[in-house]
């Protein structure tokens, strides 16, 4: 296993790249330590992939350098790297048996057919595909495809990481659920470096460690789940996580006080100091969960409009509309649901600042 870093990496598919915005990776400098679990997590056209196969060596950057326990690997093929990659649609030999299949990176590199035997049986019985070694690949179903394409990735014990793109995009729900916790427990056994690319945030946070929050071709936070929950460092992580995302009202300080159109939000002290020396165009940023629905008037509560309850069983997301916004609240079902009026509080530790989408600091 690696250390990998990635020193001022951009990337640009362009011959002549002019703008920010030619750029699929803009700029990511950043080290994997040895063994950690990450995920990478983003949106679709965001630059994972692109990220992923710089680290494998399938795609050269455009600038900067890759470098795996601190020996420079930039220009170096795959073959010569030493990493796994998992692709998000099975890589198989159809014609080979399920055995053939997963042995085959295994005796690319010479290792004797004892040590074969072994591996394969091993991460064979991991993957629950003991009973089908002998069967051609061709004839299995497509969950059981992708699960040899991840025993690919996991046979060889020398690699210097994995990389999983998507692995589990083409699995039925069930099966990624026990497929993941199996990734995490091999991961917890083995100590491999492991990055895992996807799109759905339930699955970033259950597998990682650290999960680095990845939007139009940068990387915006790197944090555990918690941390980016509760202090999203960009609009984009606050909106992404969650469900439903951080809620977010454009206002204007007023000493303490945040205004919203007419209404007025009391601030803690540290929070109005840091908006106070902001650039930007301000706004306030709270989560559903945090937000105080209230079927009577309080101090410092401000008025709103229900317009709409779904109820998600262990708790309702409520959509109210306040100052010309809408928000959404997400309330246990012990609480009382207002039905058309309610006041909202809005907790002063659990409120953020923003300028121009980033997190005031
Ligand atoms: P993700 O994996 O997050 O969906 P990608 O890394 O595949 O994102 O793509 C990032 C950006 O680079 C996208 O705008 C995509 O259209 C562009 N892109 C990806 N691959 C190529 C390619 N081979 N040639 C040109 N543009 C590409
Ligand atoms: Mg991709």
């Amino acid at each position: 296993m690696a250390r990998i870093e990635l020193n001022n990496i951009a990337h640009s598919y362009l011959h002549n790249p002019k703008s920010e915005a030619d750029y699929a990776l803009k700029r990511i400098h950043y080290e994997w330590e040895d063994g950690g679990a990450y995920a990478l997590l983003g949106p679709s056209g965001c630059g994972k992939t692109t990220l992923l196969n710089i680290i494998s060596g399938l795609l050269i950057p455009s600038e900067g350098k890759v470098l795996f326990d601190g020996r420079e690997m930039t220009q170096l093929p795959p073959e010569k790297r030493n990493i796994a990659q998992v692709f998000q649609f099975p890589v198989l030999y159809d014609t080979m048996s399920v055995f053939d299949n997963l042995a085959f990176p295994l005796r690319n590199r010479r290792v004797p057919a004892k040590e074969v035997t072994r591996r394969v049986q091993e991460v064979a019985e991991i993957l629950e595909l003991t009973p089908f070694l002998k069967y051609k690949a061709a004839g299995m179903t497509a969950d059981a495809k992708q699960k040899i394409s991840l025993g690919r990735g996991l046979v060889r014990s020398d690699v210097a990481a994995i990389l999983f793109d998507e692995p589990l995009t083409v699995i039925d729900p069930h099966l990624k659920w026990l497929l993941r916790r199996k990734l995490k427990e091999i991961h917890d056994q083995l100590k491999l470096t492991l990055i895992y690319v996807t799109h759905d945030q339930v699955e970033a946070m259950t597998f990682a460690e650290k999960v680095m929050v990845m939007y139009e071709g940068e990387l915006v936070q790197i944090g555990t789940p918690q941390e980016l929950f509760e202090t999203p460092q960009h609009k984009f992580v606050g909106y992404f996580i969650g469900s439903p995302g951080m809620n977010f009202l454009n206002c204007t300080l007023d000493g303490n006080v945040a205004r919203v159109d007419g209404a007025g939000i009391r601030l803690a002290d540290e929070t109005a100091a840091l908006g106070a020396k902001a650039k930007g165009k301000l706004e306030l940023g709270i989560r559903p969960m945090y937000l105080e629905v209230q079927t009577r008037k309080t101090e410092g509560a401000v008025p709103a409009q229900v317009r709409l309850v779904e109820d998600q069983g262990a708790y309702k997301i409520i959509t109210l509309e306040m100052a010309g916004a809408i928000l959404r609240a997400k309330l246990g079902e012990d609480k009382p649901v207002p039905e058309k009026e309610a006041w909202l509080g809005f907790p002063r530790e659990k409120i953020r600042l923003f300028a121009d989408e980033r997190l005031i600091r």
